[in-house]
């Protein structure tokens, strides 16, 4: 039975991307207009953060209470990555996910200090949202896709009088697309805890949420089962941890854990029979 988080996740998730896939598709009405603005509000759009720090410290609030949602749900490269890696697991040969170790400091580092650099440098740093394979802006490179890719394909059959952009924008997404499909087909998550200035900024909130997952290594029979399912290759089973900058809160490995020993909750377990322990000596 799916666990009740994860379809409330997916509905999100789905919701999200209809809604902003459909605004920027339909012509811009006063109404489309108005709906854009309210929705692209709520985003997070690095170019634009010194200008919207209230909706920022929203998503800071959120991430610090209950992890990586705005990456789980709202983000529409996280949406395209996640339907990419379900295509992917249905192919034969597809192999489990893993647990992979998290990237080096400096590479985390050097992402935060772009992720910076284009908050400070505001409209003259838009352009990099272009800039295949670094999701500087995920939502900017998401408008980007649907500009020079989708409108263009749909417009050659059925416009006469449309203006298509240039080929070097129509390059530029399409290989940012492609790239984004094939990351999410073969490694799931590995692009927003590898290249996503984004994603660094808030693993490094998601790594003191209140709300984690948690492995009880007491009930944990080491059936590997939930490490098959993370996408964020983040669950290490065989030693009981889950790096908590990395997890992307899908909700996965709550339904794939059928020991109930994979727990999304507030509390930090200790082993209640460890090997190790004081022992009162007899008197
Ligand atoms: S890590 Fe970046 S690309 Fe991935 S879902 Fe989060 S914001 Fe989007
Ligand atoms: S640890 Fe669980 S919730 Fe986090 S990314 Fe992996 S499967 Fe999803
Ligand atoms: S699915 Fe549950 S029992 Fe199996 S390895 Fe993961 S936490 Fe342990």
């Amino acid at each position: 039975m799916k666990h009740p988080l994860k379809i409330a996740r997916i509905l999100v998730q789905l919701t999200s991307l209809i809604t902003i896939t459909w605004m920027l598709m339909t012509a811009p009405t006063a109404a489309v207009i108005a709906i854009r603005g309210s929705v692209e509000h709520w985003m997070l759009i690095p170019t634009a953060m010194i200008g919207a720090a209230s909706v920022f410290g929203f998503w800071l609030i959120i991430t610090l209470a209950f992890g990586r949602i705005y990456c789980s749900t709202i983000c529409p490269l996280g949406t395209i990555q996640d339907i990419a890696a379900n295509i992917g697991s249905r192919f034969k040969h597809a192999k489990p996910y893993r647990y992979k170790p998290p990237s080096p400091w400096f590479v985390k580092a050097g992402l935060l200090g772009i992720l910076f650099m284009a908050a400070g440098l505001g409209s003259l740093a838009a352009s990099w949202a272009m800039i295949p394979f670094l999701e500087v802006s995920p939502y900017d490179s998401y408008v980007g896709i649907i500009d020079n890719v989708v409108k263009p394909a749909i417009h050659s059959v059925d416009s006469e009088d449309y203006v298509a952009p240039s080929t070097r924008l129509i390059l530029a997404a399409g290989v940012n697309l492609l790239f984004i499909i094939i990351m999410g087909l073969t490694r799931g998550r590995e692009l927003c805890n590898t290249l996503c200035p984004l994603g660094a900024a808030l693993g490094a909130a998601g790594s003191i949420s209140l709300f984690h997952f948690d492995i009880d290594t007491d009930l944990c029979t080491h059936c590997r089962r939930c490490e098959d399912v993370c996408r964020a290759s983040c669950i290490d089973s065989d030693a009981g941890t889950i790096d908590p900058t990395r997890c992307v809160t899908c909700f996965n490995c709550l339904e794939a854990c059928k020991d109930n020993a994979l727990k999304y909750t507030t509390r930090r377990h200790r082993l209640s029979t460890p090997m190790l322990q004081k022992i009162k000596p007899v008197t």
